[in-house]
């Protein structure tokens, strides 16, 4: 799996869109910033097995039912998707 920005970790409180609270440190930091070895990832469309990316910005999720397919996006949070496989 890709390095893990604060964004995608449970340990992350977003302040704005741009920064936020390490939950375990307390510290304030970027949400784009790589987070540090073991932190928890968040369920999200982009670290699902089910999904496939057509850009940066959209995608497709595989265990969709319906023809065509539901479009996904990949920071899309999937805590109550009962179809999230994680990667
Ligand atoms: S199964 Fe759920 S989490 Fe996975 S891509 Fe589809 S909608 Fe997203």
């Amino acid at each position: 799996m890709e390095k893990l920005t604060y964004r995608d970790t449970r340990n992350y409180a977003p302040i704005d869109v741009t920064k936020g609270m390490d939950l375990l440190t307390r510290e304030i930091v970027m949400a784009d910033a790589e987070a540090p070895e073991g932190y928890e990832p968040i369920p999200k469309c982009k670290l699902c097995t089910n999904f496939t990316g057509t850009d940066t910005f959209m995608g497709t999720c595989e265990a969709s039912m319906n023809e065509p397919k539901f479009i996904a996006y990949p920071d899309m949070v999937a805590t109550t998707c009962e179809m999230y496989q994680a990667m």
